[in-house]
């Protein structure tokens, strides 16, 4: 129990004596009743840390254990919070957005505005109309959006309701309340693809049905779509670059203020790309994604329907990042700035520096697609062995040709694996199998650190478990000190770990690494 003059955190509560006797209470009832037999526990542990097992669990197709990706509505959310004004609604059961919510909050320690309209039985029997026509009026009402952008849950796709003619009928009975908001809608199927799937859906939906008047092409304008960005200091970054090159470089999807708000007065909406800015993309010169495979479906849009120019870069890491900065010069026609020029002077400098401790290290390596291309050149240009990748949201088509090309500029390319659609179970088998130097991934390698005891090295999509890391940028020049910093100081710290033993291995205690 909590003493009111002593309130203690989960850590210490539940070492006190009532919580302890409870816990052995429960140990015991369950032992009697033949769920605990310790040993058959070590036997079965141990046995999944085998080469026996391993090959099972990387056959196994038919069950995901430990998930490395999200599901599609939560990817439609981020495309929604990035524009101004803008309430992501999600068409479905309302304990989806309830995770959709809390998971972004945890990882931004932010609120996260978004609606649902609550299906539950009835409206799984009956189909969601009746939901959608009360959810878009009071939605209107009660935060007054610009624009409500739509998207689906799965009992929404299973039951097969159709957004297109339900916002018609929501608006026809609206009295007129919905015709001055902007309805765009998405479907966003969760037992297909993963968040950057639901991302690239309805980046496409809001282009297609809100920048529809084309016009005559800005020579200036340059569109750049950031992808599913769960660094906010990325945004910022690649905001800061673009403006280097001209005013008229836009991004589309800007979710950096929502969710990078300062205390007082709370604000339902922040910042994101002005809704004017949105329906002029149409008529810009030429866009830029920065997430290849978070934008597969739009790019299609642009390239086909707008018949834009359409170019993907991945700032991260240098060579990324140069590829960047020399696409923003050849689009605008101007010259790379002294400031770049010095950015960039100070990163080679910087991964020198750190060079020594990162080469030769072998590296696990999880997350999406589009991270894991960056990441992966970033790790290989500084001469660590991406030993295993694994994309659990591989795309199906060209990511791993994509993948090994990057690999194969390692001169150990040999020792390094890709394992697409493969989850962080299959990944656990792996690492007793094979081991490696560090882990680099999101929270979810907690677990995997306590069973492997692999250090892990927090960079990724979801970090619940440590603060502020989202702040920075792993983007660009400056984004890539962030990653050495952050990589190299890991190395550091287990390397300063290992060498504590008095007189056994602190001869190599050091206090100049
Ligand atoms: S997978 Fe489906 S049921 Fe689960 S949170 Fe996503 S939309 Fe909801």
């Amino acid at each position: 129990m909590q003493d009111l003059d002593n309130i203690v955190n989960g850590q210490k509560l539940f070492l006190k004596p009532e919580y302890q006797e409870v816990l052995k209470n429960k140990k015991e009832f369950e032992g009697s009743m033949g769920a605990i037999n310790p040993a058959k526990v070590e036997e079965i542990q141990k046995w999944t840390e085998s080469w026996d097992y391993r090959e099972k669990n990387l056959a196994r197709e038919a069950i995901t254990v430990n998930p490395a990706k999200a599901c599609q509505p939560l990817g439609a959310v981020m495309v929604a919070l990035g524009f101004e004004n803008t309430m992501p609604y999600v068409h479905g059961s309302h304990g989806c957005v309830a995770y959709f919510r809390t998971y972004f909050t945890r990882h931004f320690k932010e609120p996260t505005p978004c609606v649902s309209d609550s299906m539950s039985e009835s409206a799984a029997v009956f189909g969601g109309l009746a939901n959608m026509k009360d959810g878009l009026r009071n939605c209107n009402a009660l935060y007054k959006p610009e624009m409500i952008a739509v998207s689906t849950t799965c009992m929404a796709e299973v039951i097969g309701d159709d957004l297109g003619a339900f916002i018609i009928g929501a608006k026809d009975e609206a009295e007129g309340e919905l015709d001055n908001v902007l309805i765009p809608n998405a479907h966003t199927p969760s037992f297909v693809g993963s968040h950057i799937t639901g991302y690239d859906n309805m980046m496409k939906s809001i282009l297609e049905q809100v920048s529809t008047e084309k016009t005559t092409v800005d020579e200036e304008r340059i569109n750049i779509i950031p992808g599913f960005e769960p660094y906010l200091g990325s945004l910022k970054e690649i905001k800061k670059i673009s403006k280097m090159f001209g005013d008229k470089i836009v991004m589309i999807g800007d979710h950096e203020e929502q969710w990078d708000t300062g205390a007082g007065e709370y604000k339902l909406y922040a910042g994101g790309t002005k809704i004017e800015d949105l329906k002029g993309s149409i008529n810009a010169k030429a866009t830029i994604s920065l997430q290849k495979y978070s934008s597969i479906a739009t790019a299609k849009t642009i390239k086909n329907k707008w018949k834009q120019t359409y170019e993907t870069c991945n700032p991260i890491g240098l060579s990324g990042t140069d590829a960047f900065v020399m696409k923003l010069a050849e689009l605008t026609g101007k010259e790379i700035p002294e400031e770049l020029k010095q950015q960039r002077a100070r990163l080679v400098d910087a991964m020198q520096d750190s060079y020594p401790y990162m080469h030769g290290k072998k590296i696990a390596i999880w997350g999406d697609p589009d991270f894991l291309l960056g990441m992966v050149s970033f790790l290989v240009e500084m001469g660590a062995i991406p030993t295993h990748v694994v994309c659990h949201n591989a795309p199906r088509k060209n990511w791993e040709a994509e993948m090994r090309a990057i690999l194969d500029k390692s001169n150990r390319s040999d020792e390094c694996n890709i394992w697409p659609g493969k989850d962080l179970w299959a990944l656990r088998s792996l690492l007793f199998t094979e081991p490696v130097d560090f882990m680099i991934g999101n929270v979810y390698g907690k677990e995997l650190y306590r069973d492997t005891k692999t250090p892990l090295i927090r960079i990724g999509f979801p970090i619940f478990d440590r603060h502020h890391l989202h702040r920075y940028s792993m983007s660009g020049y400056e984004g890539g000190i962030n990653l050495l910093t952050w990589i190299t100081n890991g190395i550091l710290d287990q390397l300063d770990e290992e060498t504590k033993d008095i007189a056994e291995t602190d001869y190599f205690f050091d206090s100049v690494r």
